[in-house]
Parts: C-alpha cells; sequence; structure tokens
C-alpha cells in the first residue's frame, strides 16, 4: 500500500500492529512470512473468523478505538461461546487510506483488549479497499472439551447471560426510531460499540452446560440453531428474559420483546443446563458478574415456543438477522 501519507504498508504494520510482547507459545510472530505457534500439551485448536463491514456491523460514524475494540471482541465472544481460551489472533485490515490517528485509535482499541484476555497477535494482512476487519481467532481448549451446539437434551434449562437488545436501542436511537433518556445512553452505546465479550464465564461452562452458543444474531435465531443442530425444541417464557433498566424505560410498559428476542448484537452466551449439572452449575454462579437469567426449558417437540402471561403464545415480529434474507 502507497499512501499521500507517506506511511507505507509495512511501516503501518510496524508501527499499529505489532506488539510489545507476545506468550511463549508464540515462536515466530508478526513480520515473518508466516506465524509459528506451539500448541500446549493435550489441548486442541478452537478456530473462529468474523468480518466486520463498516456500515453493515458497525454504523458509519462508529469511532475507530471502539471498532478496533468491537472486532476483535465479537471473535473473542465465538471462543467464549466453545468454552475456549483465547490464544492467537490474526487482523485482516482493508482500509481505503492510510489515516495515522484512526489507525492509532483502531489499534489502541483492539490492543487494550487482546491484553485484558490475554491473546497474542500473530500476523495479518493489509490491503486497500472499502473499510473491512477480518479477525481471525484461535482458542485452546481440552481434547473433547469443547462447548457445542449440539449437545442440548429434553429437561435441560436454558439460560442467557448479561441483558438482551441494548445495543438494538442504541442503533435504533442513532436512526432516531427510538428516543432514550440521557442516563441510560452511555450503557446502551457501550453494549453496541464495546461489548465483553463473555469469556470466563465460558471457560466455567465447560463440564457443565450441554450446549452453547454466543448471542450475534439475535436469541431467536442463535437459540434456534442449538435447537436444530440438537434436534430438540424449546419453551421460553418472554417475561424471564433478562433486560436491562434502560430497556425497560423504552418497552416496559408495552411489554415490547422484540428486541431482545431478534435484534442481536448482543454478544451474551445462551446455554442449556441439564438437571444432573444443576447443583454444580449453581455452585459457579456467583463468578458470573454479568449476571444470568433462566428463560425457559429444552421440550422435545421441535420449534421454538414463546409465551407470555398465562401461558399464552406471544408472537415476535421478527426473527433475528440474516444478511441475505
Ligand atoms: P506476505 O507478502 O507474505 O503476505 P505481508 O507483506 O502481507 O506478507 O505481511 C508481512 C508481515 O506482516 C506478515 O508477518 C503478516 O502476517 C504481517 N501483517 C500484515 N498485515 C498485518 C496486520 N494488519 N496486522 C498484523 N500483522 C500484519
Ligand atoms: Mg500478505
Amino acid at each position: 500500500m502507497r499512501d499521500a501519507d507517506a506511511l507505507g504498508e509495512f511501516d503501518l504494520i510496524r508501527r499499529y500492529f505489532t506488539p510489545a510482547a507476545s506468550s511463549p507459545t508464540v515462536k515466530v510472530g508478526v513480520g515473518d512470512d508466516a506465524a509459528v505457534v506451539a500448541l500446549p500439551p493435550a489441548m486442541q485448536l478452537a478456530v473462529t473468523t468474523d468480518t466486520l463491514v463498516a456500515g453493515v456491523h458497525f454504523p458509519n460514524c462508529t469511532d475507530p478505538y471502539s471498532i478496533g475494540h468491537k472486532a476483535l471482541a465479537v471473535n473473542l465472544s465465538d471462543l467464549a461461546a466453545m468454552g475456549a481460551t483465547p490464544a492467537w489472533f490474526t487482523l485482516n485490515l482493508s482500509l481505503p487510506a492510510v489515516d495515522s490517528s484512526w489507525l492509532q485509535d483502531f489499534s489502541a482499541g483492539l490492543f487494550a483488549l487482546a491484553r485484558q484476555y490475554s491473546i497474542d497477535l500473530i500476523g495479518g494482512d493489509t490491503t486497500r479497499g472499502p473499510l473491512s476487519i477480518t479477525i481471525t481467532a484461535h482458542g485452546f481448549v481440552p481434547a473433547a472439551g469443547a462447548l457445542l451446539r449440539t449437545g442440548a437434551r429434553v429437561g435441560d434449562r436454558i439460560y442467557v447471560s448479561g441483558t438482551l437488545g441494548d445495543a438494538g436501542i442504541a442503533l435504533r436511537m442513532l436512526e432516531k426510531k427510538l428516543v432514550l433518556a440521557a442516563d441510560f445512553q452511555p450503557q446502551v452505546f457501550a453494549k453496541l460499540n464495546r461489548p465483553t465479550p463473555r469469556v470466563a464465564e465460558g471457560l466455567q461452562l465447560r463440564g457443565l452446560a450441554s450446549a452453547c452458543i454466543d448471542l450475534s444474531d439475535g436469541l431467536l435465531a442463535d437459540l434456534g440453531h442449538i435447537l436444530a443442530r440438537s434436534g430438540v425444541g424449546a419453551r421460553v417464557d418472554v417475561r424471564r428474559l433478562p433486560v436491562s433498566k434502560a430497556y425497560d424505560s423504552v418497552f416496559g410498559d408495552i411489554g415490547g420483546w422484540d428486541l431482545a428476542l431478534a435484534h442481536g448484537d448482543d454478544y451474551e452466551l445462551c446455554f442449556t443446563v441439564p438437571a444432573a449439572k444443576q447443583m454444580a452449575f449453581n455452585r459457579i454462579v456467583p463468578q458470573f458478574q454479568c449476571g444470568f437469567a433462566h428463560i425457559g426449558d429444552i421440550e422435545a417437540e421441535a420449534g421454538l415456543r414463546l409465551i407470555t402471561d398465562q401461558g399464552r403464545s406471544y408472537v415476535a415480529a421478527s426473527q433475528g438477522f440474516d444478511h441475505f434474507a
């Protein structure tokens, strides 16, 4: 890449994307033709990748620090859903131009989160084009220890961490489709721009949850994946969906659950716990600082049944996010 900014591709990589230090598992990091890494004994790799495209996955007005944070956070969220310990990631950047101050802030947001979760940047690719960021993240899981979508069984309880729908509120505020009291605005924008991946929680769930998924496309779509892959159905009581005070302030009176059910961008975990693991689960619960809610149960009959007062069924307005729908 060559640019009026006079910062070449290699200078750019050296300046903004060379980590100061990395773990002993990284034998060769950024700067050679490929990275060389060592897998600890008895561990397997969980590998995931996610692309963020400007205007699709984040509003064009998003600050670069948040873009750096979110690009890594959504990948860490996938590792969390697998019960994997974050290890390494690569970064593929497509940039319209070299903008030093943008790169500085993007890199600061990216590396702040990387340090927090002890995940090392080991390589990437840098090209000119519309703004888009692809991260591939690798995590360690003990052999056969990963949390999968396939393990939910009839009678398991369904849980969700944190709260749902706040990112959806923030986005609708930006679109001027909704008004939110100023007090609540920082928290919903933090949820949209700087999601917290539930990595520690995912690790705690290893050996306890029968199935797990992270909520990126909305509960209906993502719980739907667990149900389809596990060959079961479920009943969810919408009144039990965990929502914030901000959400309540907008939808509390009208009982509107659609954003919590279907907007997505929550990056919470949805998981199932079998009766035999319930006691052990209750013991780890105090470590879930984000909180969690029992929203329903796995049933034999296929499909997802939403219920509300007096067992009446709740009809959702949307089924969740689908790029091609
Ligand atoms: P190659 O020509 O072999 O594809 P590149 O010139 O693309 O290598 O990259 C040189 C080095 O810089 C490689 O180690 C690559 O992994 C790393 N790299 C390139 N872009 C990035 C980036 N955005 N973030 C981190 N490392 C990068
Ligand atoms: Mg390359």
